[in-house]
């Protein structure tokens, strides 16, 4: 019989699973359990579907076989099973969606991150096993198939005779070294031990054949074994059960087990609700965000049970987009077991459960943000985006949900504040919420207009995310303050006297800004003495809607509009460069031109903008040097 080889990406994972990444190789009795139980699922899913309710659920059960002199264990399953081109696909690659990218890096943490997201259970068989053996007959069908393979160098496919519908996995284990025994896994207790561990929520019974004894009748010091056939698992689904009977370790291991991470989640929310609705609710936000997670791959939702049946496995519309992050699952009894998916975007009750979560969601994160700050800050880094999304799109729907939830960089603190945190610290007379936006943290620090207000004492908020802008604009305001870009219009900054002092400069130089606008032609709506620079000469604002970041952005989005923010060049009063500007319209006043160039490329350049003409500006700087 020829061996196929294994698809590029499986090689790669079984070489990883091999040397083995997960760090307890005992989750591959988790990761086969859970196979059975889902094709145990589908099977019960498809019959429910077909009208037949007479499956029993305990027929379904999943069996463990232990065989200390051949050193196997069998797990076997009932389930829908597979036909040969099952095998070949589900169990000959992993990649089946072909979105699969594999980082290059060899860095195994990455790895490890793809993996877990791609949920390759039936692979970890070989962290234990060097020989693993899969015999399966598909519902329905009368032939069945043996899978066979070795390890990374491929597999088998041959016809074979199996009874009844289901698979049975049979893993021959490896030797036992110095460093590892794979021997305990022919323990019983051991096998029990980790059922309990990750296995005990399925819905299935798992059983197992165990020795027991008894004291012999009459015969003191003696003992009779006999043979039971025992269930291991509980059955109750964690989501049943009340929180006090679990420990953070139970809902860990549920997590990453259902929701393929390998990182515990970062806030877990687990209740049961009545009244309009009844329901369980078990919901898990993610210590990272997945790897797709913001790109159109990433399909939003929560499982859907009826009375611990699973009716769907991502069901959308009980997660706004804001909240896609979330993963978990709701249990309720109100919801009929073969609801189809348009019925159920009608469903009344479904409505206001999702309601209901929304409302979970957001005062479990504010709480968060309140009494777990460096928990929240992790969860903003990685779905902060996310939010600041939600809050933008149609049109500000949602900014009574989500104000509360966004954080920016503040010049004050050099981390996160919301923006409550924010106001409830504004100074008497500081009339608006300053922000910037910047490419960097680093960037906006180095801009002109920043020193002014920092003299005041006033906070910054820093955007630095292309979103953000556009974000505070739909906002407005918070809690009647308003938003002000540092880089805009009346900052509101100056007394009244210093606001007379630079009318009366402006006027008295009409003619001077009016020589320097007309060298800049259209490249700038205005020259004007600014309001907003301390020690530096000169800077960027803008009138208008569009600021100078919002152009940037707008332009790298595929459109053929050349979108422009209205850009004023704004010139230090009390820099020297004034005076000597003004001292050229006696002396020089040729030269203003070239001067005007010059500044505002330079102005140009602070703002991160590239110069229109470089070898212009570079002869204009070397003219002066000379
Ligand atoms: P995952 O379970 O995350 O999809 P696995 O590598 O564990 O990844 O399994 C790959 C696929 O093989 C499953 O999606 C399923 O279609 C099939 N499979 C695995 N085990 C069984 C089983 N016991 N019965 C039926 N199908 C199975």
């Amino acid at each position: 019989m020829k061996k196929k080889a294994f698809k590029a990406e499986s090689k790669r994972i079984l070489d990883l699973m091999i040397n083995s990444i997960y760090t307890h190789n005992e989750i591959f009795l988790r990761e086969l359990i859970s196979n059975a139980s889902d094709a145990s699922d589908k099977l019960y899913y498809n019959a429910l579907k077909n009208g037949n309710t007479g499956l029993d659920r305990n027929s379904l059960a999943i069996n463990i076989k232990l065989n200390e002199d051949d050193r196997t264990i069998t797990i076997s399953d009932s389930g829908c099973g597979m036909d040969m081109n099952d095998l070949e696909n589900n169990l000959g690659t992993i990649a089946r969606s072909g979105s699969l990218n594999f980082k290059q890096e060899s860095e195994k943490r990455d790895d490890i991150e793809i993996i877990g997201q791609f949920g390759v259970g039936f692979y970890s068989a070989f962290m234990v096993s060097k020989n693993v053996k899969v015999i399966s007959k598909a519902y329905g069908s009368d032939k069945a198939y043996c899978w066979e393979s070795q390890g990374a160098d491929g597999y088998t496919i041959s016809e074979c005779e199996k009874e009844s519908n289901g698979t049975e996995i049979i893993l021959y284990l490896k030797d036992s070294t110095e460093d590892e025994n794979y021997d305990e896994y022919l323990n019983e207790y051991k096998i029990r031990s980790i059922v309990k561990k990750y296995s005990d929520y399925i819905r299935y019974p798992i059983k197992m054949d165990v020795k027991k004894s008894i004291p012999k009748e009459g015969k003191e010091g003696e003992y009779e074994t006999y043979i039971e056939n025992e269930t291991l698992n509980s059955m109750v689904p964690i989501w049943r059960k009340s929180s006090s009977q679990l420990t953070d370790e139970d809902y860990n291991n549920f997590y990453k087990d259902k929701f393929y991470d390998f990182e515990d989640p970062l806030k877990i929310i687990h209740s049961s609700v009545e009244g309009a609705a009844t329901y369980n609710m078990l919901l898990f936000i993610p210590s990272k965000a997945p790897y797709n997670y913001y790109t159109k791959e990433y399909e939003k939702g929560l499982q859907l049970y009826s009375n611990g049946v699973l009716i769907m496995d991502k069901c959308a519309d009980l997660l706004p987009d804001y909240f896609s992050f979330v993963k978990g699952l709701v249990d309720s009894q109100d919801l009929s077991l073969n609801i189809s998916r348009e019925m159920l975007q009608h469903d009344r009750q479904l409505k206001i459960i999702s309601g209901n979560l929304e409302k979970k969601i957001k005062s479990e994160l504010i709480s968060m943000q309140k009494d777990d700050r460096e928990n929240y800050e992790k969860f903003f880094k990685n779905f902060g985006l996310q939010i600041k999304y939600g809050l933008y799109s149609n049109f500000g729907m949602h900014k009574e949900t989500l104000q509360d939830l966004v954080m920016f960089h503040s010049s004050s603190e050099n981390k996160l504040v919301s923006l409550e945190e924010y106001v409830s610290r504004m100074k008497e007379e500081q009339k608006y919420i300053y922000y910037v936006s910047g490419e960097s943290i680093a960037k906006i620090e180095q801009l002109p207009q920043i020193e002014l207000l920092k003299d005041k004492g006033y906070e910054v908020l820093y955007l630095t995310d292309d979103v953000d802008e556009f974000a505070i604009r739909i906002l407005m305001q918070y809690k009647e303050k308003e938003f002000k870009s540092i880089s805009e219009g009346d900052l509101g900054l100056e007394t009244e006297e210093e606001k007379k002092e630079i009318a009366k400069k402006s006027e008295d130089n009409k003619e001077l800004f009016g020589i320097l606008k007309d060298s800049l032609g259209d490249k700038v709506k205005e020259v004007r003495l600014s309001t907003r620079l301390k020690s530096h000469p000169v800077c960027l604002s803008v009138d208008g809607e569009i600021s100078i970041e919002m152009e940037k952005v707008l332009n790298q989005m595929p459109n053929d509009q050349n979108i422009k923010a209205q850009k004023v060049l704004e010139i230090n009063a009390n820099h020297p460069i004034f005076n000597r500007l003004v001292s050229m319209m006696d002396t020089d006043k040729e030269k203003l031109s070239s001067y005007a160039q010059i500044l505002y490329s330079q102005a140009l350049l602070i703002e991160g903008l590239s110069i229109e003409d470089p070898v212009a500006f570079s002869n204009a700087v070397c003219e002066l040097m000379i």
